[in-house]
Formats: structure tokens, C-alpha cells, sequence
């Protein structure tokens, strides 16, 4: 599960498990593993209740682990304490899918951009101020914004002020969940242009999250996809798009429209049928059995190993 370079980010067997009640437990994630790269976008998607959210909060610390490990810069992030953990603390930010539920509605945005900038003493006085203009300015706001309010704000502008939160601590690494998600469709674009222009302006390695495949081509290097807890496929940004292996990213990618229509028309769209089972107690076996076309008997009994079936390019299927 590797590409050319350094491994900021390695994710190890990550198990998150809950318990919710009556002896069930809820597998959210289940034994995942990748490598991301420094400077690198890998785009996780999947449908909602895939894991993906609860993979990246992970990952930042929100959740503890049940099983595995995330080390970040070699060091493992659960474990840290100290002068470490707070250097992690800033080095690892979030992005959230909404903008609105994420800002403290009483304070100003220069107190939202503030609190970090304060929290790890980087800045004080005029420098302070300074600072946060210059992040204003460096997610296309500007310094008449710094005394409002979040509720004077349009969704992607709102979202603007979530990213200068997150860029104001100097961060190397940001888990970007469903970030454009909850915007309207005529701003999705600024905002995914915004957050390419800024990894590039400064370093940033993402993790994106999202469960469109096609905003996620246009970002991600390495695509990762994620069915009920564990990790199906994972290719660059090309290949999975030019080859996809695994059924259900097959049945991912011919949802997506065709601008041409010409071509639209000839498409074939790939149904998923039967329900999404539960990730609560999922059955032995691959977990996308149930609604797979392709289905064998040993489907429903062995769960298939995620293994490099070309290049760089894994599966999880007994197709392969
Ligand atoms: Fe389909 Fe079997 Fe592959 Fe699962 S392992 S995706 S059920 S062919």
C-alpha cells in the first residue's frame, strides 16, 4: 500500500470498533492499512456508514483505536504525550463537512482563527493580528471579515473560515471530511480549487473524504475505497478510473455522468441491488457480497485478503 516517497501518515490494522449494546458491536473500521505519502491527496470514499469519517477522526486522535496503529512522522499518534502530542496537535488538523456546525456562533472569525494561534503561543499583539489577516487573505477573505460573525456568512465562506482555523497552527497534514459536501454546487469547485492552490503554496499532505467519486479524481493521487469498514480498493487517481477492479468501485464509477452525451448514452450503469448490510456483527465473508453480480461461493465464506494485484494497484476481491 505504498507510492514513490515518504510516508507521512502509515495507518496500521486500524480496527475502531463500538459497542452499542446488547453484546453488538459496530465495526466501523476493520482492519485498514495505507501509507500517505508527504505532499500527497489520497481520496477515501465510499457510501455513508462506510467507515470513513470514523477512519479519519481517527487518524487526527478524535477516536482511540480499538486495534492497530497510526504513526505519524514514525511516531504512534495514540501514544504521544507531551511536547510530542502537542506538536501533533498542530501538525494534524480537520477540515469538517459542515461549516457552520463547526464555528463557535459567538465568537468573532478572528477569534475562531485566534484560538489556535493562542492555544500553541505563536503569535502575539500586532504579529497576532497580522497573522490572522494574512490567513484571511490567504483563503480569499479579507480583513473587514475578521470582526463578524460566522452567521454573516455564506456556506462557502464559511467553509473558508474552517480552512483558516486549520491552516493557522502551520499544519503538515489536514484529514479534509467531506468538505464541499454540505456546499451548493456552484461553489464546490472554489473551494476544492482553493484547497489545491494552498497544498500546493504549502507543502500540505490531505487525506480527502468524500463519497463523490468524481470530485475525488480531479484531487487525489491515490484514490482509497472503502465498503463497510474495510478498504476494497486502492490505485492511483488514473488507474482506478481507467481500471477498476473491484465490483463496487466498478458500480462507484458508472454512476458518475459523462459530460458528453454521446458517450452518456452508451454507458452502462451498474445497479446496486440488495440493501447495505450492517456494519453491527457483519457476516463472514466479503461484506459485499450480498449486492455483488459477480458473486461466488466463496464470497459468502472467505473473506478475500487486499493484496497488490498490479503496480500499486490493490484489491480486495476473489475475483483476483
Ligand atoms: Fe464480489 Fe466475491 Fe469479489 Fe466480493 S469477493 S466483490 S462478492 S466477486
Amino acid at each position: 500500500m505504498t507510492a514513490a516517497g515518504n510516508a507521512l501518515v502509515e495507518i496500521k490494522n486500524l480496527k475502531k470498533y463500538f459497542n452499542v449494546g446488547r453484546g453488538a458491536v459496530l465495526k466501523a473500521v476493520d482492519d485498514v492499512s495505507l501509507q500517505i505519502m508527504e505532499g500527497e491527496t489520497v481520496g477515501l470514499v465510499g457510501e455513508s456508514g462506510c467507515g470513513k469519517t470514523t477512519l479519519g477522526r481517527t487518524v487526527v486522535r478524535l477516536y482511540e483505536p480499538t486495534g492497530g496503529e497510526v504513526l505519524f512522522e514514525g511516531k504512534n499518534v495514540h501514544k504521544l504525550q507531551g511536547k510530542d502530542l502537542r506538536a501533533f496537535n498542530r501538525k494534524a488538523q480537520m477540515i469538517f463537512q459542515d461549516p457552520y456546525a463547526s464555528l463557535n456562533p459567538r465568537m468573532t472569525v478572528a477569534d475562531i482563527i485566534g484560538e489556535g494561534i493562542d492555544i500553541h503561543g505563536l503569535y502575539r499583539g500586532k504579529e497576532r493580528t497580522e497573522r490572522i489577516y494574512e490567513l484571511l487573505n490567504l483563503v480569499g477573505l479579507n480583513k473587514e471579515h475578521a470582526n463578524r460573525f460566522p452567521h454573516e456568512f455564506s456556506g462557502g465562506q464559511r467553509q473558508r473560515i474552517g480552512i483558516a482555523r486549520a491552516l493557522a497552527v502551520e499544519p503538515k497534514f489536514i484529514v479534509c471530511d467531506e468538505p464541499i459536501s454540505a456546499l451548493d454546487v456552484s461553489i464546490q469547485a472554489q473551494v476544492v480549487n482553493l484547497l489545491m492552490d494552498l497544498q500546493e503554496k504549502l507543502k500540505l499532505t490531505y487525506l480527502f473524504i468524500a463519497h463523490d467519486l468524481s470530485m475525488v479524481k480531479y484531487v487525489s493521487d491515490r484514490i482509497a475505497v472503502m465498503y463497510l469498514g474495510v478498504m476494497v480498493e486502492l490505485a492511483s487517481s488514473d488507474d482506478l478510473h481507467r481500471r477498476p477492479l473491484h465490483p463496487y468501485t466498478q458500480a462507484l464509477l458508472s454512476a458518475i455522468p459523462i459530460p458528453d452525451p454521446e458517450t452518456e448514452r452508451n454507458k452502462k450503469r451498474i445497479l446496486l441491488e440488495g440493501d447495505v448490510p450492517s456494519p453491527i456483527n457483519p457476516p463472514p465473508g466479503c461484506r459485499f457480497a450480498k449486492r455483488c453480480k459477480n458473486a461466488m461461493p466463496v464470497c459468502a465464506e472467505k473473506n478475500p485478503e487486499f493484496k497488490e494485484v498490479d503496480k500499486n494497484h490493490f484489491v480486495a476481491c476473489h475475483l483476483y
